[in-house]
């Protein structure tokens, strides 16, 4: 089945009770039962609940996975996932990633005795130096969030499989329209399903799709132990988003295109991160695994300063000064005092991240009006 197709039909069906072509709202905590242990298949909403089933197995089809789980939010997904790992494991993770993550996993999961190592990943030869035989988990984020660095996920795969370790790909900024990494290699794909998925900044939920079995059951533990799962309404808001998903990606990218070409001519303008650009470092990675180049750009204005970057921020009107990404309207976001100010100013600067960075999550309204906004905001 192709993209578009699976896009409105994979993981759903005509309810069996009804026929109700779209998914029902399945708003009940329980399920009765004919006889102790005799049911339908569903006993407890934190187990089971037939309308995360089916967004569940609708992301895992997007993602040519096998098995998808559903949580609520992208960083519950993460919780999960880490929580495989036992004292005196080891992880690998790129340097450029999301606040949150970089949070959780230095603030809670470092002080019980996991450890992390964040390394550039342009190449493989950092994660390489720190790969040792308590190595079990890679990090992945790509494109990463803000500087829109693209991560081979076939080379970090072909490494993770000599270590014996899990490749985990964050996939919030590609979706499975633009990359899916199982194909390329990765045991996990991670979603933020607040951004694009979702699509309608109306909801907070994440996932994880895997395609082996054992995975699936060791999280599929968790997940109802720990318990950090979504519920059906929210479920059913996803699933509406998802059936779209392939016209905004669509846009977003043909959006996105226009806008950084734009930034890339203007003036004021230093520097330009967006991955379709053909002197981006890894561009050739990126038009390599990646269908098109996405809706997201970061970029530099001339001087560097924080002061001029916070004066543009105030003046967009059409851009709205927030948090998050990958809705239908276009947000600008500042990630040094915003989605990461979690990341110490000196570990930022590492990471190349200049307090005076604009983020850009381009919507799908009419590039020519983005593009008058822009104009008037930079000046
Ligand atoms: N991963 C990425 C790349 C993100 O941008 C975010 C949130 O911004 C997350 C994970 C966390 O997801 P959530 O906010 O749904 O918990």
């Amino acid at each position: 089945m192709k993209f578009a197709t699976k896009a409105i039909h994979a993981g759903v069906y005509p309810d069996p009770t009804t026929g109700a072509i779209m998914t029902p709202i399945y708003q009940t905590s329980t399920y009765v039962q004919r006889s102790p242990g005799d049911h339908k298949g569903y006993e407890y909403s934190r187990t089971h609940n037939p309308t995360r089933t089916q967004l569940q197995d609708a992301v895992a089809a997007l993602e040519n996975g096998t098995h998808g789980l559903a949580f609520a939010s992208g960083m519950a997904a993460i919780d999960c996932l880490i929580k495989l790992l036992q004292p005196g494991d080891e992880v690998i993770s790129t340097n450029d990633l999301y606040g949150g993550t970089y949070r959780l996993f230095t603030k809670v999961f470092e002080p019980y005795g996991i450890k992390f190592h964040f390394v550039p990943m342009g190449d493989m030869s950092a994660v390489r130096e720190k790969l040792s035989a308590r190595t079990k988990l890679i990090w992945v984020e790509t494109p990463t969030n803000p500087l829109l660095n693209v991560i081979d996920i076939r080379a970090a795969a072909e490494v993770a499989k000599e270590a014996g370790a899990l490749l985990v790909v964050d996939n919030t900024f590609s979706t499975p329209y633009l990359q899916t990494p199982l194909d390329l290699g990765a045991d996990v794909v991670m979603h933020s399903l607040t951004k694009y998925m979702g699509g309608h900044s109306d909801v907070v939920m994440g996932a994880l799709v895997v395609k082996d079995d054992q995975l699936h059951e060791r999280l599929r533990f968790l997940q109802n132990a720990c318990g950090g799962t979504p519920g059906p309404q929210d479920c059913f808001l996803v699933l509406r988003g998802l059936k779209t998903l392939h016209l905004r990606m669509q846009r977003h990218c043909e959006n996105g295109r226009a806008v950084a070409e734009y930034l890339r001519q203007h003036e004021k303008v230093e520097k330009v991160f967006w991955p379709g650009f053909e002197n981006h470092p890894n561009h050739a990675v990126a038009a390599g695994q990646m269908r098109d180049f996405g809706g997201m750009i970061s970029f530099v204005l001339k001087g560097d300063k924080q002061e001029d970057a916070v004066a543009v921020l105030e003046r967009f009107k059409l851009f709205a000064l927030a948090e998050s990404l990958g809705g239908v309207e276009s947000l600008c976001g500042h990630p040094a005092t915003m989605t990461h100010a979690s990341i110490p100013p000196e570990e930022r600067r590492k990471a190349g991240l200049s307090d005076s960075l604009i983020r850009l999550s381009v919507g799908i309204e009419d590039a020519e009006d983005l593009i008058e906004d822009l104009a008037q905001a930079i000046g």
